[in-house]
């Protein structure tokens, strides 16, 4: 090869790289966290699966002043398909819910939709048994709707704001694009991805692994 070629394909392989790098750099970066199946209580529904009078014991401190907590339920469907030691979220909430990936929908014969987190008018039935008693939810079974928590700053930085829905890229071998990903700011947020473990899985993709938001 003369050295003329050998300086074109430098000059190539130069920009192609330059270019791989400016379009890493035009996304705005965002963390995954994975979110597991878990429930959210009220401190009524707390005490008929627990006892009276009984509080939740923190295991991990979670963004938004929540906790995964020490304690565990069994989750029981139709036909009493059930899936053990579900963790319970804390503090207390207004409503209780129960978060599942649609894989765990299936496995438990009930139709969850696809809802943020809060929305459970109209969700499917589940039965939760704890240590002391068990409860029937007559609705509240959720899948929830993907998400992405962050700061105003970030929100700022980011060119979104609360409630927005943008497309995220994940950057690997499987490539994903995830679209209908709402936008959630608050003050106590931390900059992160909530993705079910189904959407984890199947784009191969783990907690701490970093997407993109495209426009
Ligand atoms: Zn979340």
């Amino acid at each position: 090869m003369d050295r003329e070629n050998i300086e074109m394909i430098t000059r190539l392989v130069m920009e192609s790289l330059q270019k791989q790098e400016e379009k890493k750099e035009c996304g705005f970066l965002v963390p995954i966290g994975v979110s597991a199946r878990h429930i959210h209580l009220t401190q009524e529904d707390l005490e008929t699966l627990f006892g009276p009078g009984y509080q939740l014991t923190k295991k991990k401190e979670l963004m938004g002043g929540q906790f995964a907590s020490n304690e565990l339920v069994t989750i029981v469907g139709l036909k009493l398909r059930a899936i053990e030691n579900v963790r319970i979220l804390g503090p207390c909430r207004s409503k209780s819910q129960v978060e599942v990936s649609a894989t765990d929908a299936i496995k438990l014969g009930v139709k969850a939709p696809i809802r943020d987190s809060g929305d459970t008018a109209d969700s499917a039935p589940i039965a939760l048994v704890g240590p002391k008693g068990a409860l029937y939810l007559k609705e509240g079974c959720i899948v929830a709707a993907r998400h992405i928590h962050m700061s105003p700053a970030d929100a700022k930085a980011a060119g979104v704001h609360d409630g927005d829905c943008v497309s995220v890229k994940a950057d690997n071998e499987r490539g994903t694009v995830f679209s209908n990903v709402k936008i959630r700011v608050d003050d106590s947020f931390t900059l992160e991805m909530h993705i079910d473990t189904d959407e984890a899985n199947a784009s191969n993709i783990a907690t701490g692994t970093t997407v993109t938001i495209v426009k």
